[in-house]
């Protein structure tokens, strides 16, 4: 009988058992890869199991009976043959995890598998790969060799799909797999040369721990500030869930006051609170997993409503009163937006595409809100989305117009100037709101595009149609505060102007109180840019915000426009009219032109004209039309003026 030394198969033992311990005693990952690592762990494990009792039996240091040694026998082949194919499968889920689809288990890589187990079966009868004599005495069989080839089949096989896939697999995990393969391959090959050394347990003890150590450890997948699950995890959780059309509900936290408390008390404590909110989150959760998604925005998933119910109260309660922080009381509102079936989503980028959504509906207001997706927000997401898109062929296909709305002056009883406003026609959806896409515009860059396109139309318009600077004063211009804070702007709107050979007096920029608030400092470097050249600038959308009237009139305005929503109120509101008149009055006195804008009803019209308005911009006269009719509109009224003009020199040489 032969002599083994059977210390690498121990060591082997407890070098895996030490692993499957620590994998056990951390966060529990929940997606393929993790299942996969679980079994190919405990398959290893058995197989050593069955490698010490087998190389027992062979040297004779284990009794059995010839049916308990060949059965023992046959399980550990079984184990061997399962461990190659394990390696194979396990360097595709890898890969497959990056293209989002899941690695079926049968496949034509599974008929080798197949193959070999039925001969390890047939082998109690044809004794091909060992047998045992009827004094139970074991001995190689003919096809012994054949569990070495059949295992070089799939070590082949693995570094082929690696070395192919490679890109899909990335730098890491290639580098993982060829590890993996020279390790077990070495020590395969060592105990195939050194007749009495064990090593192949070796090479799968040391092969799982480079493997733990590198992917299969859930702590890489830990964010250490909070203690909770990072951002790779949760995607690829979600697409693994989404694969496996699991259902799932998310609470997310949006936490916007963290900016500030990092300001105020400094990152440390910042982290702090992050840690302290972490951890409630954790309690709240009870069995389900938290993530942290980003610097501010945490969440819960559940697998059914009631407990999302449950998560969702108690989050929200926990957020809204004051938390307690290392002695410290802190106010810290949060938005936290609720999404049941979550499930339904089809990417994980679409779910965290919606959330983004639904948090940006529940903008900061100073207290905690809560906001659910349903299906009318699910519905307006999908139309932002598509609206996102199209956006960028519109821009690259240049699909905008402008229309045009006439603003009428009360003391020259005429239209005196028009506003450009952008228009975007979508071909399924219809018209697109531009407040809508200019704020899309505004967030994803396009906005520099959209402007610059947008006025050379305006001066192109002009330049085209001379008559215009007959019949009107000038065209009033929108900016967005992207615009503004670009390099140079003041300057390309001259040029603009300057190609077409207009006066630049013929312009006129509106600005919004929040732009001429928060950008104060460009705004004022364009400002005068502009206004040395001529440009005229008009205070856009007067008493919607907050605005600081000392830092905003500081700016030399010639126009100031009252928002719309001044006027709303006045219906049924004394104060609101009283406001309005003594705004009109204000301003009128510190010598700025007033607009009223949105003027719908004739009496809103008396009203205004009676405070002092000098324009009057809205639907009552027109809405905002394009070239050619505004061109009309403008011819008629000024045919209309002149009548009226002529009427009114008849009767006085009448008298
Ligand atoms: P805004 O600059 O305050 O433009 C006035 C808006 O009020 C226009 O909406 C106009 O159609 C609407 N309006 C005018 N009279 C009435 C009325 O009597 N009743 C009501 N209910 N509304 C009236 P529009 O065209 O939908 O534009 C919305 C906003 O989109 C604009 O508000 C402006 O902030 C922005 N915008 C439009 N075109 C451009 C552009 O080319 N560039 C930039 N940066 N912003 C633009
Ligand atoms: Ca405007
Ligand atoms: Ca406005």
């Amino acid at each position: 009988m032969m002599e083994y030394n059977m210390s690498y198969l121990y060591a082997s033992f407890f070098y895996l058992l030490l692993v499957l311990y620590h994998f056990w005693g951390q966060k529990k990952l929940d997606d393929l890869k993790s299942r996969m690592f679980l079994s190919f762990v405990m398959t290893g494990l058995l197989d050593l199991v069955f490698d010490i009792i087998c190389t027992g039996i062979m040297s004779g240091g284990v009794n059995v009976s010839v049916w308990t040694a060949k059965m023992c026998f046959t399980f550990f082949y079984v184990l061997q043959a399962l461990i190659p194919f394990f390696l194979y499968y396990y360097a595709r889920t890898l890969r497959e995890d990056r293209e989002n689809r899941g690695v079926p288990l049968f496949g034509w890589y599974t008929a080798i598998l197949c193959g070999m187990l039925i001969l390890i079966v047939l082998n109690y009868w044809g004794g091909y790969f060992f047998t045992f004599n009827l004094s139970g005495v074991y001995s190689d069989g003919p096809l012994y060799m054949g569990m070495y080839l059949y295992a070089g089949v799939y070590v082949l096989l693995t570094a082929i799909d690696s070395i192919i896939h490679y890109r899909q697999l990335g730098k890491q995990k290639f580098s993982v797999i060829c590890e993996l393969l020279a390790i077990m391959g070495i020590c395969v090959a060592w105990q195939y040369a050194v007749d009495d050394s064990l090593t192949t347990g070796l090479g799968i003890g040391l092969g799982m721990t480079v493997l733990y150590l590198n992917i299969g450890n859930p702590n890489r997948y830990i964010d250490s500030t909070t203690d909770v699950f990072d951002n790779r995890y949760f995607r690829e959780w979600v697409q693994s869930r989404l694969r496996r059309e699991k259902e799932f509900h998310v609470v997310a936290v949006e936490m916007h006051r963290l900016k500030v408390i990092n300001k105020i008390f400094g990152s440390s404590f910042g982290d702090r609170v992050l840690s302290h909110i972490a951890g409630k989150m954790q309690e709240i959760s009870g069995n389900y997993q938290v993530f942290r998604l980003n610097g501010k925005r945490m969440m819960i998933v559940t697998d059914s409503l009631v407990e999302y119910d449950r998560v969702r109260k108690e989050v929200l309660q926990y957020f809204k009163q004051e938390l307690e922080i290392e002695g410290e009381k802190i106010s810290f509102p949060v938005s936290v937006c609720g999404i049941p079936h979550a499930c339904e989503r089809k990417e994980c980028d679409e779910l965290i595409g919606y959330m983004d959504y639904l948090i940006s509906l529940s903008a900061e207001k100073g207290r905690t809100t809560f906001i659910q997706g349903d299906w009318q927000t699910l519905q307006n997401f999908w139309y932002t989305k598509e609206i996102e898109q199209y956006l960028t062929i519109a821009v690259k296909n240049d699909l905008f117009e402008v229309y045009y709305q006439p603003i009428y002056s009360i003391k020259e009883k005429r239209f005196v100037a028009l506003e450009a406003l952008s228009r975007l026609r979508h071909p399924t959806l219809g018209p697109v709101s531009p407040e809508m896409f200019i704020q899309i515009a505004e967030k994803n860059g396009l906005i520099l595009q959209i402007g610059s396109l947008q006025f050379g139309k305006v001066c192109r318009f002009v330049k085209e149609h001379p008559e215009l600077m007959t019949m009107i004063r000038n065209v009033k211009f929108n900016t967005s505060p992207a615009e503004i804070l670009q390099e140079g702007y003041g300057r390309k709107v001259l040029e603009n102007i300057e190609a077409c050979h207009l006066p630049a007096s013929f312009f006129q920029m509106e600005i919004t109180e929040t732009i001429a608030t928060e950008y104060s400092e460009n705004v004022y470097r364009i400002a005068d840019e502009l206004v040395e050249a001529g440009v005229e600038l008009c205070l856009d959308d007067f008493g919607s915000g907050y605005a600081n009237l000392n830092t905003v009139l500081r700016l030399p305005f010639t126009e100031i426009k009252l928002d719309r929503s001044l006027l709303n109120g006045i219906p049924g509101s004394d104060h609101m009219a009283d406001f309005y008149r003594s705004i009109v009055n204000v301003l009128k006195n510190m010598g700025y032109k007033t607009v009223a804008e949105g003027v719908e009803t004739e009496n809103e019209l008396q009203l205004v004209s009676q405070w002092g308005v000098n324009y009057i911009q809205g639907y009552y006269f027109s809405k905002p039309l394009p070239e050619n009719e505004i061109l009309e509109f403008l011819r008629e009224n000024l045919a209309r003026a002149l009548e009226d003009w002529k009427d009114e020199k008849e009767n006085d040489c009448d008298l």
